[in-house]
């Protein structure tokens, strides 16, 4: 590579990590906990992809996979959804961060790995962490004062009883239909619009999650986490399908 090149991927870099240095989202025992919920049989590994993403600050492939800032405040859709998955793992192309896609590149990742015949399921433990990381409002929401100043403590809001809670997030989920692509997006734009909006009113009424707020985001993660496992076990259908 070019030095010139390297020099202006590392500038990128820094200026990401300056964009959002330590937003993790829920804290790992959260993010436990949703997957455990949505049955997911490596729950125990869905913390994980933000432990990968300590690793390699200035090479940020995973950082970018687990939020979008959505500074124009627009509405979360479908075909903001769909938008952004060909920028999964795309160090190159950062932005505002490209979770939604993360969600829908996961699982073609899966996909692509399991009909290799190879061990495929490590995918599916970013698919459960980005599931996760959707219902945040505050990965969901410009990372601005506000979010600075308050990242840590929503992080943690429930993280400490969290994992007790399991059976009571199981008996509130609301398991969506998602038997294609287009399902796909549309569900992950109603739980991001969700989050979205709780995001705007934290900021407007300038208060940190309640415990039942957060156990509200968490059981819309859960839930879609479920739909989607159950979803990317189908066959993968004709590329042509999966286009808008
Ligand atoms: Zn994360």
């Amino acid at each position: 590579m070019h030095i010139r090149k390297i020099l202006a991927s590392l500038a990128v870099a820094a200026f990401s990590l300056e964009l959002q240095p330590e937003a993790l989202a829920w804290h790992d025992r959260t993010h436990l906990a949703i997957a455990e919920a949505a049955g997911f049989d490596l729950w125990y590994s869905a913390a994980a992809p933000d432990v990968a993403k300590s690793k390699a600050p200035f090479t940020p492939i995973e950082s970018p996979n687990h939020y979008f800032n959505n500074n124009a405040g627009r509405e979360v859709t479908a075909e903001m959804v769909r938008g952004q998955v060909d920028l999964y793992d795309r160090p190159d192309d950062i932005g505002e961060g490209h979770l939604y896609g993360a969600m829908i590149g996961s699982v073609r990742a899966y996909r692509t790995v399991r009909a290799t015949g190879k061990y495929a399921r490590y995918p599916l433990a970013y698919l459960a962490h980005y599931a996760g990381d959707l219902s945040m409002p505050l990965h969901n929401t410009g990372f601005d004062d506000f979010n600075r100043a308050r990242h840590g403590i929503n992080d943690g809001v429930i993280d400490a009883g969290v994992r007790d809670s399991v059976a009571s997030i199981r008996k509130r989920m609301e398991v969506p239909v998602i038997g294609n692509e287009a399902d796909f997006a549309r569900e992950v734009a109603r739980v991001a619009e969700l989050a979205r909006r709780l995001g705007m009113k934290m900021r407007r009424e300038n208060r940190d999650m309640t415990a039942e707020e957060a156990y509200t985001q968490v059981t819309l993660s859960a839930s879609l986490l479920k739909a989607v496992l159950a979803y990317a076990e189908t066959p993968a259908a004709p590329a042509a399908e999966n286009k808008p």
